[in-house]
């Protein structure tokens, strides 16, 4: 049956009750595909690799949620630090709106961790079980020992893949040096994890989700659930690159003896190859469609096949609407791209200048909320404070508090030098001493400096001395 030629390339819309059935894909080789395959990879491989980086002797990148420190190659946020990760989720948000305009779902198709881990447990069931007519085949095939055993087998593999993935996104929390060397010994013969419960909540919820998104869920996930998929068309323009097949070309489609053209006929040799190949299940011949994550494994094979006959390629290919539909070159440059990449550059420059201008060292100060202020034995008017000092440095530093001079103001501390460890925080209690003859009554400000000993570091902040409350 041929398909109508539409003068827009069509939308297919979202069947929710579609797609029941379990999508077998068939694996292929190709230009695309060789990309894909080794980015994914190689992505997969930065996922399990990244926790067991050192930098200046710690993780190079820890979320330490339970102490609230951050470390990321040698700088630590800290959970007041938080504006950061919000910019870096927008500056993220912005750059994905902009390779969607320009190049379409190029993220789904080969970097999304729902994309990978589902072609990797795809990949289990073709090595145990065999290719896709072998699997479809075993599927419809009634119970046996062999079915079984096979079954099982497949089950345990994508179990120990799901519980390495759990491990791995826990151990960016926990640490790896917690997570694989806190062992107990049970009857002092069996070890096991010595695990805090969050840990183990969490490796059962990433071990769960793992297996049931990429085992189960696969294609439906992109169709249902996730919003970018829903969200894509209001990025798309027409000159936006997408996946998609030459209706002028390849209709009337037909199968047709190797070797002839016959001329009622158009390029669409009806083999079907496009659609085995699909990861979601779809025809491409259909239109743009919400479970086209475009991973260009449907040029491939469509390729290939146009090879075999004896057809230029392209049948299926990357293209953008204005040229397959409009016949006209697409616009590379255009005003929609040039506002992200504006948007995008000054948030990335905001945000390198935060970081580069960011002093590693944290200074808070609170009041004594109980007493403003109390007149001492001398008759000097007393402030109290508990000032908050972070070494959000690697090393251990001692620092040094001082009160900007003020006539009338006297500092006074417990202890002149605080030594902190990477990461330490410190309540420091201090009072300051204001002579009633010299200062004015009210409120005045005082500035706080804290400094460290080689000068490298040095943060101020800024408080009141008040004579009320007394
Ligand atoms: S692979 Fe190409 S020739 Fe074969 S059915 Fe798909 S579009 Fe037609
Ligand atoms: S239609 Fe083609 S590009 Fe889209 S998901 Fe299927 S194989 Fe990938």
């Amino acid at each position: 049956m041929s398909a109508p030629q539409p003068n827009r390339i069509p939308v297919r819309e979202v069947d929710l009750n579609a797609n029941k059935q379990r999508v077998h894909p068939r694996f292929i080789k190709g230009f695309y595909q060789n990309i894909r395959v080794i980015t994914m990879y190689a992505l997969l491989a930065l996922f399990l690799i990244l926790p067991w980086l050192r930098f200046n002797g710690r993780q190079a990148i820890w979320f330490d949620v339970p102490s609230q420190h951050y470390y990321i190659f040698g700088i630590t946020f800290l959970t007041q630090d938080f504006y950061f990760i919000a910019v870096f989720a927008i500056i993220a948000a912005f750059l994905l709106f902009v390779v969607t305009v320009y190049a379409g779902r190029v993220w789904c198709g080969y970097a999304c961790p729902q994309t990978i881990w589902t072609h990797m447990y795809q990949y289990v069931e073709k090595i145990v079980i065999g290719d896709r007519n072998k699997r479809i085949k075993f599927d419809k095939e009634p119970m046996s020992a062999k079915k079984i055993s096979k079954r099982l087998l497949v089950y345990f593999i994508w179990f120990v893949l799901s519980v390495i993935t759990a491990a791995t996104f826990v151990s960016y929390v926990a640490g790896t040096d917690f997570l694989y060397h806190s062992w107990q010994m049970v009857g002092g013969v069996i070890p096991f994890p010595d695990w805090p419960v969050w840990v183990w909540v969490s490796m059962f919820i990433f071990t769960f989700a793992t297996y049931a998104n990429a085992g189960y869920m696969r294609e439906q996930m992109c169709i249902q659930i996730c919003p970018y998929g829903r969200f894509q068309s209001v990025m798309f323009d027409k000159d936006t690159l997408i996946v998609s097949y030459d209706y002028e070309r390849g209709e009337p489609r037909g199968a047709r003896k190797k070797g002839t053209h016959p001329d009622n006929l158009g390029d669409c040799v009806e083999c079907t190859m496009c659609v085995q190949v699909c990861p979601t299940g779809i025809d491409i011949r259909d239109g743009l469609q919400v479970a086209c994550i475009q991973c260009a494994a449907c040029v491939d094979a469509c390729n290939d096949i146009m090879d075999k006959v004896g057809y230029p390629r392209g049948l299926i290919r990357y293209t953008t609407e204005r040229q397959l539909v409009e016949k006209e070159p697409s616009k590379l440059l255009r005003p929609r791209l040039f506002a992200y990449l504006a948007l995008l550059s000054i948030l990335i420059g905001g945000m390198i200048y935060a970081l580069t201008g960011r002093v590693p060292l944290e200074i808070d100060i609170r009041r004594d909320r109980n007493q403003l202020s109390s007149t001492n034995a001398q008759g000097m008017i007393e402030n109290s404070y508990i000032v908050k000092l972070t070494n959000k440095t690697q090393e251990p530093h001692t620092y040094k508090l001082t009160l900007e001079p003020q006539e009338g103001l006297s500092l006074q501390l417990r202890f002149n030098d605080v030594p902190l460890d990477a990461g330490e925080s410190y309540d420091m209690p201090v009072s300051i001493y204001g002579d009633p003859d010299v200062i004015e009554s009210g409120q005045t400000p005082v500035i706080l400096t804290v400094a460290s000993e080689d000068g490298k570091y040095k943060v101020s902040k800024q408080n009141i001395f008040t004579t009320q409350g007394q």
